[in-house]
């Protein structure tokens, strides 16, 4: 870790700031309204430790195996935990009881087996529901036309809880596509909310990333996924 990644951290976190700031007041609302995540997938636990001492409130790991070996070094006194990528049937025992929502539960199955962990646990888990919006394949989440169904089934497991919906859109080449991504996210958010189900709220709607973010917030987004602005590009080495 050096100084310079530090400062430059410092930096990246101030204008992101203040980047979700100005596009909440565009559409009427204000950064308190929008959670920043932070992406920590292969950032060290003393850089994310770092971006949490200047405010950041939540981070997110995608991997089971690298956020346990962080684990016990995260600073979450003041920091919510959560698990942001694809998530195994089979590796949920490892995180049930660290982390704080779920963002990417795509499965019957997967959020039986999170129900089941959190009743012999005596935890209750919050999940997103992750919709694969652009219909790609090889990409999870569940497709538009299986929410509502997969929402029924799953609204009444014991000691789960669902809080919203999540989304990774296609990569696209003109913002004018991805506008249309998240608009449509944003449109069955409205339209689920709208239908009132038991034990289902409409509450967080997590989409937008690095380079989109400030689309994401005006389209409604109300938690974004912020890692490589933050913490510079990536480097799986
Ligand atoms: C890595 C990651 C992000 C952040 O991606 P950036 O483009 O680096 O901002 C957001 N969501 C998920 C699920 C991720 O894995």
């Amino acid at each position: 870790m050096t100084e310079k990644l530090l400062t430059d951290v410092e930096y990246n976190y101030k204008t992101i700031c203040e980047n979700i700031n100005r596009a909440a007041q565009s559409v009427g609302k204000s950064f308190d309204d929008i959670t920043f995540l932070a992406a920590t997938k292969t950032v060290d636990v003393s850089v994310i430790n770092y971006a949490i001492s200047l405010g950041l409130k939540n981070i997110g790991e995608n991997k089971v195996q690298e956020l346990l070996s962080k684990y016990d070094d995260y600073d979450l006194s003041n920091c919510s935990l959560q698990f942001i990528g694809h998530l195994q049937s089979n590796k949920v025992r490892q995180i049930v009881t660290k982390v704080d929502l779920i963002q990417s539960v795509d499965s019957v199955k997967l959020a039986k087996e999170i129900s089941r962990l959190s009743v012999q646990n005596n935890v209750t888990s919050n999940i997103l529901v992750e919709v694969n919006i652009g219909g790609e394949e090889n990409k999870s989440g569940v497709s538009p036309d299986g929410l509502l169904d997969l929402l029924c089934e799953i609204k009444d497991l014991p000691s789960l809880c669902v809080k919203g919906l999540m989304t990774i859109p296609p990569i696209c080449q003109n913002s004018q596509k991805i506008y249309k991504f998240f608009d449509k996210m944003h449109n069955m958010f409205i339209d689920i909310k709208g239908k009132n189900i038991d034990n289902i709220s409409m509450d967080i709607l997590s989409m937008g990333m690095s380079d989109d973010y400030e689309e994401a917030i005006k389209c409604g987004a109300t938690m974004i996924r912020v890692g490589s602005a933050l913490f510079g590009a990536r480097n799986y080495t």
